[in-house]
């Protein structure tokens, strides 16, 4: 879920970026040059949350539970239709991997792409109905001079009703305001060439990660957009409504920044919602949603290997 209110108050994660040692940008940029040609050879499937940490709650479900059941699903499709690729999962039954696990994990591996399933939440809404006054008795002075006030208050009664938001959005991590990959943002996606993100494998406990992480950023900021504009896409396809991708750089989904591989966390509708939440649990919404994830990998990679 995106207003993860439970998740993000618990795990303080904050990413200070003291300074960007030389070292650093002249090995990135040897990365940069040495960059061949895209394409995808191990692709990691993460299910959000898991084991004690359910995510958000809905009227009859948890998010962790239709977060495993979409991820089983779409990787189960992409090993069907790419049996050349390899696809790992960061979870595959009722266990929490801690975020760090997750990117370890996801690093370890040399992953050409990181997809995080996740479901929404929003809060309910509170309405307060004026219901009449009510007598609020005070007293003034003391002994002989002790005075009784009343006094008319209004009286309110309060209710909640459903948050109706609803639909999906896919979220990256938030690159840098003055990067120049802002620009391309608004330009057109898939007609940029794009860096390969495959031959660099580094260490996550490494002391210069923070630094790193934000080269990661940057770099696979093209790619992360572009998968999640497709994404997006292949859910209006779907007849599903998007609220479009979205760019975070908050606690809670520092995961994405700390990959280093183009990555993407999929709010695959909102659980707080009725219509959603029964489309989320049922067999045919699970299918969809992963089959629409599928189809912008297909798409993403024919995008990025130009075929
Ligand atoms: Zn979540």
């Amino acid at each position: 879920m995106f207003i993860e209110f439970n998740i993000m108050t618990r795990k303080q994660f904050h990413f200070f970026l003291s300074c960007i040692t030389t070292a650093l940008f002249i090995s990135f940029f040897s990365i940069e040059s040495a960059a061949q040609k895209s394409s995808l050879h191990t692709i990691i499937v993460d299910a959000g949350h898991g084991g004690a940490d359910v995510g958000a709650r809905g009227a009859s479900s948890l998010e962790k539970d239709i977060c495993l059941a979409v991820a089983l699903k779409f990787g189960e499709k992409l090993e069907k239709e790419f049996p050349e690729l390899k696809v790992l999962y960061t979870r595959k039954t009722d266990i929490y991997p801690a975020l760090k696990e997750r990117a370890d994990f996801a690093n370890a591996n040399k992953g050409d792409l990181f997809i995080s399933i996740h479901v929404n939440a929003a809060p309910k809404i509170k309405h307060s109905k004026f219901a009449g006054y009510r007598t609020v008795v005070s007293y003034t002075g003391k002994g002989a001079n002790r005075k009784k006030h009343t006094r008319k208050v209004p009286k309110y009664t309060v209710s909640y009703s459903d948050n109706p938001s609803h639909g999906t959005e896919t979220y990256i991590w938030a690159a840098d305001r003055a990067d120049e990959k802002e620009k391309f943002v608004v330009n057109d996606v898939m007609s940029e060439d794009i860096y390969d993100s495959t031959e660099y494998t580094p260490d996550i406990n490494d002391p210069e990660f923070k630094a790193k992480a934000l080269l990661w950023t940057k770099r696979y900021f093209d790619k992360s957009y572009l998968l999640a504009s497709l994404v997006e896409e292949s859910f209006v396809n779907t007849g599903r409504f998007s609220r479009g991708v979205k760019q975070r750089n908050e606690k809670g989904i520092w995961v994405l920044q700390a990959t280093s591989m183009p990555s993407i966390l999929v709010e695959t509708g909102f659980i707080t919602h009725r219509e959603d939440e029964d489309y989320l649990n049922s067999k045919k919404g699970q299918e969809e949603i992963a089959e629409n994830i599928l189809e912008a990998v297909r798409r993403y990679r024919k995008a990025t290997e130009g075929k």
